[in-house]
């Protein structure tokens, strides 16, 4: 293994055995808000609070695609949110329905589900680059009394929606408001900025999340308004924050990551975020961090990875001193992107996991720990988190299992919506939530990611992730990305089978093949060298950026490839 990467900075966890050791999730309590007799609710906490407190701080700098600027205060966010809260409530929208946010990342978009959180609705946030299938399957699935979305994306699913029954109240953000909606600027006009803000039980969800469809059809994740205890822990302890900062999350709200660390967890220690419209550009990213001196960045493998396909010399061009602290998180972080963040970034990339079902960060490198690449670090205080078999047993050091959390971690979902059955094969494994992911804790407790239960690879009797093969592919000079899922083989049971996307101007060859098998075969152990390559133009992934292993695999088993509604274009 490579040499650790020493800690950069103490950071807001000084000491984090000790932490560890002595954190209860009642020490965190006394940070909100309703504790000094306020509503039980995110958006209070997230927004009305810091109206108060500090009126005319930004809250949001809205990047446009166009590079227009929309900078909010939080009074300005908490004032129109109220508008909004009530405007709906006026049209008949009542606690606990379902609220559908299908909009672009403009400022309306997190306005609305500020709004929608307050008056006790639930928000279901539908990235915009969804096509109409997705949205139907969620549409049906959801029951939404209302949607919030834009003339262009209405147009886009305006079949889709008569489907529905009954059928949503339509909300219209932008010029061009079809006949049968609301215009957005009417219903914040008709709305009174003296909304009272709803309190919840800390177990009744604010959003519904739908995961990213990696592995099957997407499921309608419910979290709760607790989660705030542990998004603000994430803000602090992960992603490092103070209340100065200014956060960009790269991720959609769409996603898990776009709302838990990109909202609300900034949100409840009253830092700024930036936002942005467009599609992922190498420049436009990094003039991004340089023109809002971003300091905590959270962003994903896959974007970082572009950056890196990009080249050095664009990084270059722009000033990125502003950055104290980057997290990664969605993915595994392949230990060549965390040597690149270094030498390019002159940052350590902290990598995180946890899934839309967790709510929240779970297990992180901390600033005050040595990095180890290619690991995902440690349990988060007041997290407990193990490696375990199918009867619960914890797994010795070094030793392959199940990805497992002790329920009861304020984030974790109150249920899937619509499916108890579903929700209840989460804790198949007695004493435990299982995640579906296959993992190792190694000697010194850092938690390390094989791959998902279903695209661990068996080959000539050895189990095998694809992401250390995968990770070593990458180290190759001529390598952009790759993907590689087991191969039905008569011999050896599977075969180790690898994607390929090239490096922009390098040419595909039998000898490039050859060279690089050679390459990561001495890097690897003896049976997990790819006997099988292929280069292709682009991996299968999800609109959230996750590389799809089990489209590649079905074509090679030569079965279903199930879902698809989530791949990219
Ligand atoms: P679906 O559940 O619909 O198949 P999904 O699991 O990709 O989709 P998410 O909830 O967005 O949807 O993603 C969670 C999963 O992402 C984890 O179970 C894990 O497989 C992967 N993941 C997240 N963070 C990390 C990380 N830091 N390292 C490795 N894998 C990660
Ligand atoms: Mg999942």
């Amino acid at each position: 293994m490579e040499e650790p990467l020493p800690p950069q900075s103490t950071g807001n966890l000084s000491d984090y055995p000790r932490e560890y050791r002595e954190f209860t999730w009642h020490t965190i309590e006394w940070e909100f808000d309703w504790c000094r007799g306020g509503p039980y609710n995110v958006a209070a906490e997230a927004v009305d609070r810091h109206a108060r407190q500090r009126p005319d701080k930004v809250a949001i700098h809205s990047v446009r695609a166009s590079g227009e600027v929309q900078s909010l205060t939080f009074a300005d966010v908490s004032r129109s949110s109220s508008k909004f809260a009530d405007g709906l409530s006026r049209l008949g929208v009542r606690k606990g329905d379902r609220v559908f946010v299908y909009l672009d990342r403009r400022s309306e978009l997190f306005i609305s589900i500020i709004g929608i959180a307050k008056m006790g609705a639930v928000a279901c946030p539908l990235f915009s680059a969804l096509g109409p299938e997705a949205v139907k399957d969620r549409l049906l699935d959801g029951a939404p009394s209302a949607i919030i979305t834009s003339p262009y994306l209405y147009e886009r699913i305006s079949s889709v929606l008569k489907e529905a029954s009954p059928a949503p109240l339509v909300v219209c953000v932008g010029e061009g408001c079809p006949a049968n909606a609301v215009p957005y600027p009417q219903l914040i006009g008709s709305g009174s900025p003296d909304f009272v803000t709803v309190s919840m039980r800390p177990d009744e969800p604010y959003i519904i999340h739908y995961t990213s469809g990696s592995t099957g059809k997407p499921k309608g994740v419910m979290l709760p308004h607790r989660a705030m205890l542990q998004q603000l822990a994430g803000a602090k302890y992960v992603a490092d924050l103070r209340e100065d900062d200014v956060l960009w999350c790269t991720a959609d709200p769409g996603w898990v990551t776009g709302t838990s660390m990109g909202i609300f967890g900034p949100w409840y220690l009253g830092s700024t975020i930036v936002s942005f419209e467009g599609r992922f550009d190498a420049r436009a990213w990094y003039s991004l961090i340089d023109r809002f001196k971003v300091s905590v960045w959270f962003t994903a493998p896959t974007a970082l990875r572009m950056l890196m396909r990009a080249g050095d010399e664009v990084a270059r061009e722009f000033d990125l001193t502003s950055l104290r602290h980057i997290c990664s998180a969605g993915e595994p972080l392949n230990p060549h992107v965390v040597r690149w963040g270094m030498e390019v970034l002159k940052r350590r990339i902290h990598d995180n996991w946890w899934q839309t079902e967790t709510g929240a960060p779970c297990i992180a490198n901390f600033p005050c720990m040595p990095i180890k690449p290619g690991s995902m670090g440690k349990a988060l205080p007041g997290v407990v988190a193990a490696v375990v078999d199918e009867n619960g047993l914890e797994l010795p050091p070094g030793k392959e299992g199940f990805l497992a959390l002790r329920p009861g971690w304020p984030s974790m979902m109150v249920g899937i919506w619509n499916n108890v059955t579903r929700y209840r094969e989460y804790f198949y494994i007695p004493g435990w939530y299982s995640s579906g992911d296959q993992a190792y804790r190694d000697e010194d407790g850092y938690f390390w990611f094989l791959g998902r239960a279903d695209d661990v690879i068996k080959t000539s009797g050895e189990r095998l992730g694809p992401f250390e093969v995968e990770s070593a592919l990458i180290e190759h000079p001529a390598v952009a990305e790759s993907a590689v899922v087991g191969k039905p083989d008569e011999l050896r049971g599977e075969i180790v089978k690898a994607f390929i996307v090239l490096r922009q101007g390098i040419a595909p060859s039998d000898r490039l093949k050859e060279e690089i098998t050679n390459f990561v075969r001495v890097r690897l152990a003896y049976y997990a060298y790819p006997r099988e390559i292929e280069f292709v133009e682009a991996l299968p992934k999800t609109r959230s950026g996750k590389i799809m292993r089990r489209v590649l695999k079905a074509k090679e088993g030569g079965h279903e490839t199930g879902d698809l509604s989530m791949l990219e274009d």
